[in-house]
């Protein structure tokens, strides 16, 4: 765990971008759907908030939750440090944890009215690829670093374990926004344990309240737990449009739009507040 503790930033490094190229690959080689005509404007804007946004902070902020989780291990703060765990254990209960709280912190995003306009520059993309996984308002990634840091304190998670939980995180957002033609048997096996491209597509789907549902990062199980998960999209596989209403302009996919867009009244914020229409 020390050695793993020592090459932090180049383990990391090597799971962003490893993600990146095997996910990048996969949607060449296996690709669902065909690319929109708006690809380069996309892959344009989403790089360059990743850039702004995801490359300062999200690779600040791993760094501020083993600060976190150092600080625990020094002062002895934190949850864990109150009991006598086996490392499984111990390191279970922080991945578990940590996604808990990136599942909560998603199901608010949606729910408060200034939330919703930061989390919309993730959902305005009106195409789906492992580049819709780092679109995110430079202030969403603040706002994801500060909860992953409070909820590593609570817990007094211990720096290894927390570097793994980002891992996993780092790789399935990759995975989980690919356009990738998975068999339906793999994608049912992995659904047990996975939030999967499939399952994650279907949250940011258009239609019938499906933005509602599918809020997991990792595990799909607090989704089933707190009755937000859904199998399927609304309209069907065929017919899922992807997006926002009111937010399908060529200039939703720019970027200074992206930046600005949560200042600007020209919301209709129908599907924020809509329920969904079916359970399941
Ligand atoms: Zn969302
Ligand atoms: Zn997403």
């Amino acid at each position: 765990m020390e050695g793993l503790l020592a090459r932090a930033s180049e383990i990391y490094a090597v799971d962003y971008f490893g993600a990146i190229i095997l996910v990048a690959l996969l949607e060449v080689i296996v690709p669902l759907r065909a690319t929109g005509d708006s690809l380069k404007l996309r892959w344009t804007s989403n790089f360059s908030i990743a850039i702004l946004g995801s490359v300062l902070m999200r690779i600040a902020f791993p760094a501020f939750g083993l600060l976190g989780a150092a600080l625990n291990h020094q002062y002895g703060i934190g949850l864990l440090n109150y009991v006598t765990l086996p490392q499984w254990v111990g390191l279970a209960l922080t991945v578990l944890t940590l996604d808990l709280a990136a599942y909560g912190q998603h199901y608010l995003l949606h729910r408060v009215d200034w939330l919703w306009r930061i989390h919309r520059t993730h959902h305005s993309d009106s195409d789906y690829d492992f580049t819709t996984g780092v679109r995110f308002h430079p202030f969403e990634a603040i706002i994801t670093g500060a909860i992953g840091f409070a909820a590593v304190t609570v817990l007094g998670a211990p720096p290894a374990f927390v570097l793994i939980s980002t891992l996993l995180e780092t790789f399935n957002g990759f995975l989980e926004h690919s356009n990738i033609r998975m068999p339906r048997t793999l994608d049912r096996v992995l659904r047990l344990t996975l939030v999967t491209p499939a399952m994650h597509s279907i949250h940011h789907s258009k239609a019938g309240g499906d933005s509602q549902t599918n809020f997991g990062a990792i595990f799909p199980w607090w989704d089933r737990l707190f009755g937000t998960y859904r199998d399927q999209p609304s309209v069907g596989q065929d017919a899922m449009a992807f997006g926002v209403d009111g937010f399908e302009g060529r200039q939703h996919q720019k970027l200074h739009w992206m930046l600005v867009h949560p200042f600007l009244n020209e919301a209709t914020d129908a599907e924020r507040t809509a329920e969904p229409s079916v359970n399941g």
